[in-house]
């Protein structure tokens, strides 16, 4: 069956992102906690399952494909993934194969990745100041990630920059961030700090930058065309008329987005997400383990997509954090 995949708002479903790992080299304080449990290994989604049950999103419409985690670059193998899920670009069935990495194994990986039919790479990256990106990220460090946007740019890879805005820690960095891609021509993405997972000690609402207050600094020195482009997603862009550069903004907290939403989320556990910011989930793993068919993963694929919902539950409002999520960014990939 290869009917596309349609939710009951009529939303086609062509974007699946596939978290396929939920360790990570960095303990970002806004991300994780210091002493993350991860999975046990077994519970994971072996690359081969990873493969059928990508490949059956693919068959079933899914034009893009985003690998995220936890770190996708730390996860064992999985360049094997990334040239397997080239077939599908090289037959046309795919538009686009991407990731979304912190950076610290692009030096090693970024051509491959190439190899792989990889055009394009998300990079997150908060602070450009060594001291402060050791405090943010807990474990990483900034010369390592530089040198990795570098060994990208180098092998032919387009990337965007993806910051958090964090009030009180990289308001100061606006213009130096923005100055930054501008000169290495890379695009750039804020992102708002969302209600995810137990972190820790950290203040999540002491953290929260709107972006609708980020944009009106941008103003004080940019003027701020908005760009019509939609991806889908809750991103939307801006062009900065004296530097002919793309800014995007991710505010699911301040803005619904939801109407034009057009995917879904894979857990490395085989967990499908159907919205961001619902608990709601579809097991994938037993139906992708209980027959060497594809038939039970393809129904179970079809009735988690009629479970869709119509939107997210987040509200940050009166200081009190709403349908926070109980679980991390690390497991559904962000
Ligand atoms: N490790 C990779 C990375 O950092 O790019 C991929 C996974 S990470 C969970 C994906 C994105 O989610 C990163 O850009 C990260 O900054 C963002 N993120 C993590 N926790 C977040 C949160 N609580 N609010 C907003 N963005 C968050
Ligand atoms: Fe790791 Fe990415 Fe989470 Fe940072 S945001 S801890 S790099 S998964």
């Amino acid at each position: 069956m290869n009917t596309p995949l349609i939710d009951p708002f009529q939303r086609a479903i062509t974007y699946l992102r596939v978290s396929v790992t939920d360790r990570c080299d960095f303990r970002c304080v806004y991300c994780m906690s210091e002493n993350m449990t991860f999975l046990p290994k077994k519970e994971l989604l072996t690359l081969e399952e990873l493969d059928r049950v990508s490949s059956t999103f693919v068959r079933m419409g899914v034009r893009k494909l985003r690998i995220t985690g936890g770190e996708p670059l730390v996860r064992k193998g999985i360049m094997t993934y990334f040239q397997s899920m080239s077939r599908h670009l090289e037959s046309g069935a795919l538009d686009e194969l991407t990731l979304t990495t912190n950076g610290s194994q692009l030096a090693r990986f970024a051509d491959d990745l190439v190899a792989a039919g990889v055009r394009r790479v998300n990079v997150s990256l908060d602070t450009l100041d060594e001291a402060k990106f050791a405090e943010i990220t807990r474990w990483g460090r900034l010369p390592q990630v530089l040198k990795g946007i570098d060994a990208a740019q180098s092998a032919g890879l387009r990337i965007k920059i993806n910051t958090v805005a964090l009030k009180g820690f990289n308001e100061d960095e606006l213009f130096r961030l923005t100055d930054w891609c501008a000169k290495r021509d890379m695009d750039l993405t804020f992102i708002e700090v969302m209600p995810m997972g137990d972190i820790g000690n950290e203040n999540r609402i002491g953290q929260y930058w709107a972006l609708s207050d980020l944009r009106g600094e941008l103003r004080k020195r940019f003027t701020l065309t908005e760009l019509a482009e939609r991806t889908g997603g809750p991103a939307r862009y801006v062009r900065l008329e004296e530097t002919g550069q793309k800014i995007g903004f991710i505010t699911p907290l301040t803005h619904n987005f939801c109407e034009s939403c057009n995917r879904v989320r894979m857990t490395c556990t085989g967990e499908l997400f159907m919205c961001l910011g619902q608990e709601d989930r579809a097991d994938l793993r037993g139906p992708l383990r209980q027959s060497e068919s594809d038939a039970p993963l393809d129904q179970a694929i079809r009735n988690a997509i009629l479970r869709k919902p119509k939107g997210h539950d987040f509200d940050y409002s009166r200081q009190k954090i709403d349908g926070q999520m109980s679980r991390h960014m690390s497991h559904t990939g962000g």
